[in-house]
């Protein structure tokens, strides 16, 4: 596999700019997520680094071979590059032995080295005995499964994947992609997976890259990124979190609703971003802030509690475990324990 290195990338349609001086890179065997909102350029971007679209500045290096330019465009297929398209696009009329063996170059190897190929794509994504199979006769998992298998048949340098699993359902999206990263990891690959779904951008990657407006707004470990985040909108964008008015002194010191009544105090005005998690409930009325229960959303493995403050019309929100039995109406005392992230207004 090979490092991937994008710089000062601009891609114009007509004279709208998609992508604007954008710059990341990936080590060889790194594995990262691309998370934006939906039109924030996460498909244009990969189709640039697969070569389906020629950038209108910067470059792209896959290793140390110059694939993407303005003034030159590698062709797809000699960057060799596995591209998974956002609709998985099996060809319908062919069936799964042909798709995969869709990119193989036919003039570089025999007929009987293409099938081998092609069976050991098939026990890879433990699908032998598919290969006479129609697309249409496949679940979601099977066709995902098959547009891997054609993308990796090729021994790319680079995989991209855009949005794999979003057409499936819950469980059978974290099965698949447990599977498939586990397969992606095996084989060294260096790949990016793009989605809009933040879970999968923490549990899947190595790095994760957030992307605004054509963008990269911040970059780093999952952990970094969800700890970390160097904006109110990127904090939402990777977790449930809220954001407080806040005050922040001379010395330091934060006042927001957990822990004073901001409006009296003094300071410059900001926010702070706190997460649901950060929160403690106490029976305790001596520690933290009395607050009145006003909903509980249960969801088996957890619940998500709302609650209000006497001193603030803001929405104080607590995650719990979901066995934990709070009854609404009654009145809890709150604390905050993480991390104080204040952003000035
Ligand atoms: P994402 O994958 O993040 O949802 P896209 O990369 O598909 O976003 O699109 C980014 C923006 O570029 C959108 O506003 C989209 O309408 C526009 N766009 C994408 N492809 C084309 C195209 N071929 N011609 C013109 N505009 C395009
Ligand atoms: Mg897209």
């Amino acid at each position: 596999m090979t490092s991937l290195e994008v710089s000062h990338l601009d891609v114009k349609f007509g004279n709208r700019k998609v992508i604007s001086d954008l710059s990341f890179s990936l080590s060889s065997g790194e594995i990262a997520s691309l998370l934006g909102p939906s039109g924030c350029g996460k498909t244009t971007l990969l189709r640039a680094i697969a070569g389906l679209l020629t950038p209108s500045g910067g470059t792209i290096r896959l290793g140390t071979q110059l694939v993407g330019l303005s003034s030159l465009s590698l062709a797809p297929h000699k960057r060799s590059t596995g591209y998974v398209p956002q609709q998985g696009a099996l060809f319908p009329h062919l069936n799964v032995a042909r798709n995969i063996a869709f990119g193989i170059d036919k003039k570089k190897f025999s007929r009987s080295q293409i099938e081998s190929r092609t069976f050991e794509m098939l026990e890879l994504i433990g699908m032998s005995g598919y290969e006479q199979v129609m697309p249409t006769e496949l679940s979601g998992g099977q066709q995902t499964r098959v547009a891997l298998a054609r993308a990796l048949a090729i021994k790319p340098k680079m995989v991209l994947l855009d949005e794999p699993f979003s057409a499936l359902d819950a469980h059978l999206r974290n099965e698949l992609r447990a599977d498939v990263i586990a397969l992606l990891r095996s084989l060294g690959a260096t790949a990016i997976l793009v989605t809009h779904d933040r879970e999968e951008a923490l549990v899947a990657s190595d790095k994760v890259f957030l992307m605004r407006d054509g963008a990269i707004a911040q970059y780093g470990s999952p952990e970094d990124v969800y700890e970390n985040p160097t904006s109110p909108e990127i904090a939402v964008s990777t977790g449930d979190a809220m954001i407080l008015p806040a005050r922040q002194s001379m010395d330091g010191t934060v006042s927001y609703p957990l822990n004073t009544i901001v409006n009296n105090a003094a300071g410059s005005k900001g926010y702070v971003v706190i997460r649901p998690e950060e929160i403690v409930v106490s029976q305790q009325s001596s520690v933290g802030m009395k607050a009145k229960l006003l909903a509980l959303d249960y969801f088996g493995h957890d619940a998500m509690l709302t609650f209000s403050l006497a001193h603030t019309s803001d929405l104080i929100k607590v995650r719990v475990a979901g066995h934990a039995g709070y009854l609404v109406g009654e009145t809890l005392s709150l604390s905050h324990e993480g991390p104080i992230r204040f952003f000035k207004e």
